[in-house]
């Protein structure tokens, strides 16, 4: 039996992380254990599907410990990321593959594994 899997392209919209958000990330995530200052990701891509809703959204940094969550940003079309919050971590995982979705509770479009690979670029 073959499985059509239909796949939908990324987002892919980048952005730098601006540096005051990085002290931010370590402060947030201090009370979740000690973050390494080089694990803050400083280039930031939305890798959600391709969508109409006015945010981009990207991981900053994952929370130390099961169930915390992570550090997302989220960003407006020509506007720079303002703040930061934690987002629940999806709860989804490929049937097939147990593969879990690597974006927030509640985002919206396709999982991650539902996504392709390669980000599509705007041009
Ligand atoms: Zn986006
Ligand atoms: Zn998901």
């Amino acid at each position: 039996m073959t499985h059509a899997k239909t796949l939908f392209p990324i987002c892919g919209q980048a952005i730098r992380l601006p540096e005051h958000l990085v002290g931010e990330a370590i402060r947030l995530a201090g009370e979740h254990g000690a973050p390494d200052e080089p694990d803050v990701e400083r280039d930031l891509r939305c890798y959600l599907q391709i969508h109409d809703s006015r945010h981009h959204f990207a991981l900053v940094l994952d929370l130390a410990g099961a169930a915390t969550g992570a550090l997302w940003t989220r960003w407006a079309e020509a506007d720079s990321p303002g703040a930061l919050e934690i987002l629940p971590d999806c709860s989804y995982a490929d049937p097939e593959s147990r593969e879990p979705c690597s974006e927030f509770a509640n985002h919206p479009g396709a999982h991650t594994h539902q996504l392709t690979a390669a980000p599509v670029e705007s041009s």
